[in-house]
């Protein structure tokens, strides 16, 4: 095991279908703030995602959905489980074997028997995990609450990339065809919920990073990372063209050890080449959406990148 997932265990991330727990106490989901910057909850969502409630056992809009698709977090809209993984428990609430790798962590539930689970990505409530139940072969259930949850047809992955003012990277990803979204937020730092103005500081830790969802079927993570190395210069440290300090330095925040394993053969590659890479791969955290202007900026003001451009490195 390398450093990488060493420091995974200790944000008890959930990564390569392994669980990791969480000893500490749980701390209190974190609320949409005053930016709005998460999709609105109605006063039932808020409940059970911001409050850790539970709603009514055979109440929820997906206990007996059979479409094939991917169910996403009603907050943050994160792929968290495949319909394929999903089954009929009798419990009264949607129940799924296995979740999309890194996509749900696990922390103590403060009645010290259950296991909460929640979004790696918005952090907000989700509902439990239970083992050892015998249902499945995967002997899992997690057991999740419907009005936590939203759907979209087809399979969704995402993908998370750091390199420079996040306007430039979000428009040339955003262009891909197999990319669903993009949006622009941070990650990677020590403060929640940071404003533009704290990341630009530089203090709050964050990289200006870009979330990508996207259809696996249609564009692999691959083909996204190595555009990411071609649409901006990954040598540069802390800095990308006249943006300087570390929250325009590049890095990729991988979800999992297949993301991680083909980051790195793509680094490996560009170093073969006679580059020094300056790009750092992490663990994917919770992902902050930044503020509303300054999402989908080019096309909104018209614009062209002004430090983001296609540069063949492969
Ligand atoms: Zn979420």
């Amino acid at each position: 095991m390398n450093r990488l997932w060493i420091a995974a265990i200790t944000t008890a991330l959930v990564l390569g279908g392994v669980a990791l727990i969480n000893t500490s106490q749980p701390q209190a989901v974190p609320k949409n703030g005053e930016r709005g910057n998460w999709k609105q909850l109605s006063p039932e969502a808020k409940r059970v995602v911001e409050g850790c409630g539970t709603e009514r056992a055979f109440t929820g809009k997906f206990l007996n959905h059979k479409e094939e698709g991917t169910y996403t977090c009603a907050r943050c809209d994160s792929p968290l489980f495949s319909s394929t993984t999903k089954f009929d428990s009798g419990s009264g609430w949607p129940s799924f074997d296995d979740a999309i790798k890194g996509a749900v962590k696990e922390v103590p539930d403060p009645d010290g028997r259950r296991v909460e689970i929640r979004c790696a990505r918005c952090d907000g409530h989700l509902g439990h995990v239970f083992r050892g139940e015998r249902m499945t072969s995967k002997n899992t259930r997690h057991c999740v609450n419907s009005v936590a949850l939203g759907f979209e047809d087809g399979p969704r992955s995402e993908a998370f990339f750091a390199g420079g003012c996040f306007w430039g990277v979000e428009h040339l990803i955003e262009e891909v065809p197999g990319v669903i979204r993009a949006d622009s937020g941070y990650m990677g730092g020590h403060v929640k919920a940071p404003s533009y103005k704290a990341v630009t500081s530089g203090r709050s830790g964050h990289a200006e990073t870009v979330r990508v969802i996207f259809n696996p079927d249609v564009v692999s993570y691959e083909k996204l990372a190595r555009l990411f190395f071609e649409i901006h210069d990954p040598t540069q440290v802390d800095r990308q063209g006249p943006d300087r300090g570390p929250q325009y330095r590049s890095a990729v925040f991988v979800t999992d050890s297949e993301q991680e394993r083909i980051t790195y053969k793509l680094i490996g590659l560009l170093q073969k080449k006679g580059l020094k890479i300056a790009t750092k791969v992490h663990a994917a955290e919770v992902f902050w959406p930044a503020e509303k202007y300054h999402q989908d900026y080019y096309k909104k003001t018209g614009k062209a990148p002004y430090c983001h451009s296609y540069v063949k490195r492969f």
